[in-house]
Parts: structure tokens; C-alpha cells; sequence
């Protein structure tokens, strides 16, 4: 080849683990397994993971999503999302009769029975998290109104009066930056030394292992591109961590978003994907990468993960 068509070498570090999670693969294998059970349509209550490649080929076998229970017609089966659900959704597809699968995934249930544990014993909680993700929703969905208080900022925990007598827990999402939600929980123990704190942590091994695994990538390069949907938390969240770890850093939801421009200078790029993200997304990005540059690929893995959760009963494989 001439040295004009000669094409820039790029080294590809790739982040291990990376994309789906446990709760994720255990959400579409309900409705895929709902889908062969009871046929199309099957419905989903809102989009059953944060990414919308799952979303459309899950669209394309015959699922249905709708924002609400009133759009799911009397006799067809309902999935509830992965990021779960305030109880009275199940409590009112109950009402009604449908079939409902819940997705919610484990490690959000975990964090649902510590929310009601905490009000049984008397105390208010406080909720380290985003305001209007679903999942956050869904938690104080958990608990009478007025039982929890949303932290999301340092200066959230910094303001907080709790009134007068009252003891406090604190819970978090599943899906929040390590770091960040270190020092806020660091703020509510130094103003409130008697906080109760989760037994072992709300944030998820899925959420921490590809934060660790993302900072390690982007250490060692220039750029990081984390492929995930703006809608995600976790993916969000592994952008920010690279940013942090001196790499400049960027979102993208498929192939077709690579911007050859920011890539320009950069010898070795780091390539992540969020909880959410199928592996195809990972692999299409790498070709797309190759059809520019000289790609040797490198997996950098800082652990490997083993958990997988049982299917809702009646969903097993035959
Ligand atoms: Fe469950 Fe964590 Fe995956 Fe969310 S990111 S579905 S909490 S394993």
C-alpha cells in the first residue's frame, strides 16, 4: 500500500467487564421468554433496558412498549422494567387481572425491602440518586409519601434538616458514580453520626466494576468512548469516570455516531459500553474503527464477574 492510503495505527483498549449486566440479560430473557410463552403482542411498561437497539429488536419479535398500565389491553401479558416499579403498579395490574412479569432487577428489589425496612423501624430516609430516573421512581414507590427526601448533590446532603427527633437511614440507586456517592455519604455521616447505612452497598457490582474498569482504560489513553444511550445512568456515569481519569471522553449509541475529528491525534483510545449496552454495539464500533485506522486491539481486564439471576417462575427454559 502507498504510504498516502497508509492508514494511522490506533490502539483499541477495551474495558472488561463492559455492557450487559445480570439484571439487564435477565430483563430481556423475560420478555423474549414471555413472547414465546403467551405470543405477540407482549407489552413492556417503559423501555424494558436504557438502550435502543434492545428496545427495537425486542419491537421487532412482537413486544409492545407503553409508558402506562391503562395502555395495555385486558388480556394480554405485562413486563415491568429492569429499573422496577412503585407498587402500585403491580398492585393495580393485580386489580385488573393481567399477567404481569416483573423485571425489576434483584439488586433493586434489594434496595425496595431496605426502603420498607427502614420505615417499619421508625426512620426517614435518605435517597442519593437522580431525580426522575425510573429507577428512583420506582424506589420511593416503596414507602408512604414523604417517608424518603432525594439526595443528589453534595449540597443536598449539606442542606438537609431532618425534623427534630426523627433517626435516619440513608439507601442509594444502583447505578451512581463510586466516587461521588462516597463523599456525599461522607457528608450525611459527619453531620448525622447516627445514620443507619445499607447493609453492604446499594451501588451495584455491575455499576463498580465497569467504573474500575473504565478508569483503567482511561489512564492509559487519550480518549474514551462509552457506547450507552443519554438515558443511562450507568453509561452517563462511566463518562464521567473517564473524564476524570484524565481521558477526554464521549457517549455514543452506535457505530454511526464515531466522530472521526475528535478521534484525530489519538493514538490509543479506550472503548467501554454501559450495563445496557449489547455486545454487538461493542464489536461494530471496533470494525467501523478499522475501516480508519490500523486497529490493534487490547482487552484490559480488571475482574470478572460470575452472578446470574434465576428467571421468574413459569419462565424457565423447558
Ligand atoms: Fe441490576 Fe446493576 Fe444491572 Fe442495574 S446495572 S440491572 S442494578 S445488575
Amino acid at each position: 500500500m502507498p504510504a498516502s492510503h497508509q492508514r494511522p495505527a490506533l490502539t483499541v483498549l477495551v474495558a472488561a467487564p463492559r455492557g450487559f449486566c445480570a439484571g439487564v440479560d435477565r430483563a430481556i430473557m423475560i420478555v423474549e421468554r414471555a413472547l414465546e410463552k403467551f405470543g405477540a403482542p407482549v407489552y413492556v411498561r417503559h423501555e424494558i433496558v436504557h438502550n435502543r437497539f434492545v428496545v427495537d429488536g425486542l419491537r421487532a419479535k412482537g413486544a409492545i412498549f407503553v409508558d402506562e398500565l391503562d395502555q395495555v389491553p385486558d388480556g394480554r401479558p405485562v413486563v415491568f422494567s429492569a429499573h422496577g416499579v412503585p407498587k402500585v403498579v403491580p398492585a393495580n395490574a393485580e386489580a385488573r387481572g393481567l399477567d404481569y412479569l416483573d423485571a425489576t432487577c434483584p439488586l433493586v428489589s434489594k434496595v425496595h425491602r431496605q426502603a420498607e425496612r427502614q420505615v417499619e423501624a421508625g426512620r426517614h430516609i435518605l435517597f442519593i440518586g437522580h431525580a426522575n430516573h425510573p429507577e428512583v421512581i420506582g424506589t420511593f414507590g416503596q414507602v408512604p409519601d414523604g417517608a424518603m427526601t432525594l439526595i443528589e448533590t453534595q449540597a443536598d446532603a449539606e442542606a438537609f434538616q431532618p425534623a427534630p427527633g426523627v433517626s435516619l437511614a440513608f439507601l442509594t440507586q444502583t447505578t451512581l458514580s463510586v466516587d461521588d456517592t462516597a463523599e456525599i455519604v461522607a457528608t450525611l455521616e459527619r453531620r448525622f453520626p447516627d445514620i443507619a447505612a445499607p447493609k453492604g452497598e446499594d451501588i451495584c457490582y455491575a455499576t463498580s466494576n465497569r467504573q474500575a474498569a473504565t478508569k483503567e482504560i482511561a489512564r492509559r489513553a487519550q480518549a474514551v468512548m462509552v457506547i450507552g444511550a443519554p438515558n443511562s445512568s450507568n453509561s452517563m456515569r462511566l463518562v464521567e469516570v473517564a473524564d476524570r481519569s484524565g481521558a477526554r471522553a464521549r457517549l455514543i449509541e452506535t457505530a454511526d455516531e464515531i466522530d472521526f475529528d475528535w478521534l484525530a491525534g489519538v493514538e490509543t483510545l479506550g472503548v467501554t459500553a454501559g450495563a445496557s449496552a449489547p455486545e454487538v454495539l461493542v464489536r461494530s464500533v471496533i470494525d467501523k474503527l478499522a475501516t480508519r485506522f490500523d486497529v490493534t486491539e487490547e482487552e484490559v481486564l480488571t475482574t470478572t464477574e460470575s452472578i446470574t439471576f434465576k428467571l421468574p417462575r413459569g419462565l424457565e427454559a423447558a
